[in-house]
């Protein structure tokens, strides 16, 4: 993958000796290597590093590096063996309920439903374990749902494992080429998403690296690859790509718009590094591209990519929680920040050039707080150019209150139930479906909501998602979660949609329900299927929660279509009669609205020096970024997609 010239093996040189001599004899090193953006020291005796407290911090000033101490793989217990040993250490009590492996970093995952008790006072039980078994021992919560995908997840990287020590070696080559680089110049250019909303893909060019933030498809315009797929066809990405020049690929979110291309660059071998992302984006963009491709495939259309380069995602991807500061290449240093979206979304920050620039990438972002989330991080250690969201930037987007769009969706449920109709509530499987089903969750233990929830597509399965990151989750719910004890995605008012007889089941039944369905466009899925059968019957409604995009059936259905002509079984095409009520309740977006993006501006530390809005309608952008000139007196463009601005 590496077409360039390096330093690596000198600069390697340089660190052995450095850490030779600040670390005692009796650690035994065995090997000292870049790993991903660590190096990675293995020694045969991690304990005399382990015990002198300082040693590691003090390494990585000198050093400049994120420091990594590893027990050499001969010094392991075999995974058998050391599984034994942890049963045995580990009180019954502590309910362990999973314990696997990953021989690429030399950690053992350790699932319990009593964590604590694995950790012991003080840390006890688990230095225990690390004496006993030397594998580095992580714990934790057992997750009250199962999740398949995080299960297959764990599986690919564990007998992956060779592969992906050989991979992380090759990336740490790559990151350290060349020692802290002092750039020259740095430009970002659009391949998709400016002036729109779908496809999303920034690159950025230093004279040193090229990096890449999101790489998303347009669900909603599949049948114009033009249209659907981020710019290819610009030369400096065809360069760059032929040339294996990318350093690496940061997601900022799970959604297709902005993580659905990435298998794509595996399936025709145009790319071989690192993606960047929160643990929790890596899982659910999996689930969303593996949903993707299903829907394809049952639409009969030949899908974009194969389940082996989703896998391919998988084995390439690095994660970073929050607020960790990672090298990703020699002249660009990456934060990843709260954004408020969805769970794991995140806000980019670069570091570039070592002092010379700051950029934050807000990725899409919500600046108050909602039931799932805390609102969006405003705060960097420095900050030169802020490239924001505007999907939701024109004058008039202004959303409703929060408690007004609750009070609103109760009103139009219970309006619909009395007179015997269904609600069908199509949203994307991760962020709004969650977010309405905790007010749904208050609701009903309020006594509110007495008929039964339906969840269908992916919806179930990114929930399991979300219980397995509850730190990742709002402060509120965290609190009931762990103090209270009491989970609100467990309660029972949820039915999870097993197959499509179920389905039709729920369809035909003459009891009203609620019905939560993916996709929340009305672009495939379960949400098509219920809205074609439910649309006809006056007295059943339809609520939109989400943004619905320029030409989706979503969005005729919004603007007031009431026939529509659809492709029915048989590739017949049918007309659909809407008569079923239609409403548009946008206070539950994920998004920021005007008034959030404004103030986002405004409160954002330290004060950029130039505003790029993209990510919305060509007006939005250009009239949020013509406001923010004008209120803050702010630098500021609205570029097009291949538009490329220099920022020094
Ligand atoms: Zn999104």
């Amino acid at each position: 993958m590496i077409k360039r010239e390096t330093q690596v093996d000198q600069i390697l040189k340089d660190i052995r000796a450095i850490v030779s001599q600040m670390v005692p004899k009796e650690a035994r090193i065995t090997e000292i290597e870049f790993e991903g953006p660590e190096l990675v020291i293995y020694v045969k005796n991690p304990e005399a590093i382990m015990k002198n407290g300082e040693l590691i911090k003090d390494l990585a000033k000198v050093l400049k590096k994120r420091i990594s101490i590893r027990p050499d793989p001969e010094v392991l217990l075999p995974p058998e063996e050391a599984e034994k040993m942890i049963y045995e250490i580990v009180p019954k009590e502590a309910e362990i309920t999973n314990i696997s492996f990953d021989p690429s970093v030399g950690e053992v995952l350790i699932e319990a439903k009593k964590p604590g008790l694995v950790i012991g006072k003080n840390g006890e039980t688990l230095r225990l374990i690390t004496q006993k078994v030397r594998w580095a021992p992580r714990v934790v919560r057992t997750p009250p749902l199962q999740s398949q995908t995080i299960y297959s997840i764990r599986q690919i990287l564990q007998t992956e494992s060779k592969d992906r020590r050989k991979f992380l070696r090759q990336v740490g080559r790559n990151i350290y080429r060349k020692p802290e680089y002092k750039s020259r110049w740095i430009r970002v250019t659009g391949l998709g998403g400016f002036r729109e909303v779908g496809r999303s893909a920034l690159l950025v060019q230093t004279d040193e690296s090229f990096v890449l933030v999101d790489f998303g498809v347009n669900v909603a315009a599949m049948n114009d690859p033009y249209k659907a797929f981020p710019h290819f066809d610009a030369p400096e990405f065809q360069y760059i790509l032929k040339e294996g020049l990318l350093d690496a690929i940061i997601i900022t979110h799970a959604h297709l718009d902005h993580s659905g291309m990435l298998p794509y660059l595996f399936r025709y071998n145009l790319f071989d590094g690192p993606i960047y992302t929160t643990p929790p984006t890596r899982d659910l963009m999996v689930l969303l591209q593996k949903d993707f491709i299903e829907i394809q495939q049952s639409n009969g259309q030949e899908p974009l990519y194969r389940p082996r380069d989703i896998k391919e995602v998988i084995k390439h991807t690095i994660t970073l929680d929050y607020g960790e500061v990672r090298d990703i290449s020699p002249d660009i240093r990456l934060t990843l920040h709260n954004a408020g979206h969805i769970l794991g979304s995140a806000i980019v920050h670069l570091h570039i050039g070592n002092g010379l620039h700051n950029i934050a990438i807000t990725g899409d972002f919500k600046f108050i707080p909602t039931r799932l989330l805390e609102p969006a991080n405003a705060k960097f250690p420095r900050l030169e150019t802020l490239i924001m969201e505007s999907t939701y930037g024109g004058s008039n987007d202004i959303q409703m209150p929060r408690e007004e769009a609750e009070k609103r969706l109760i009103e139009v449920i219970h309006q619909t139930i009395k007179r015997g109709g269904k609600v069908l509530i199509p949203a994307m499987a991760v962020g709004r479906a969650q977010e309405v089903m905790m007010v749904l969750e208050e609701y009903a233990r309020i006594g509110g909501i007495d008929v039964p929830i339906y969840l269908d597509g992916m919806i179930w399965e990114a929930t399991a998602i979300h219980t397995a990151y509850p730190e990742y989750l709002s402060r509120r719910l965290r609190e009931q979660i762990f103090k209270e004890g009491y989970n609100p995605f467990l309660s029972e008012i949820f039915h999870p949609v097993a197959n499509s007889r179920e389905r039709q089941d729920i369809i035909d039944s003459k009891e009203p329900a609620i019905i939560i369905a993916s996709s929340g466009m009305l672009v495939g899925g379960p949400s098509v299927e219920y809205f074609k059968q439910l649309a006809p019957d006056p007295k059943n409604s339809i609520i939109f929660v989400s943004y619905q995009a320029e030409g989706t059936l979503g969005r005729q259905v919004q603007n007031g279509a009431r026939e529509i002509p659809m492709v029915g079984e048989e590739g017949r095409t049918e007309v659909i009669k809407v008569n079923m009520e239609v409403y548009t309740i946008d206070g539950f977006s994920g998004h920021a609205d005007r008034r959030e993006l404004m103030n986002y501006v405004a409160k954002v530390r330290p004060r950029p020096e130039r505003v790029i809005t993209v990510h919305g309608e060509p007006q939005k952008c250009l009239d949020l970024a013509t406001s923010i000139h004008k209120k803050f007196g702010l630098s500021k463009r609205a570029p097009n997609n291949l538009d490329t601005i220099r920022l020094r």
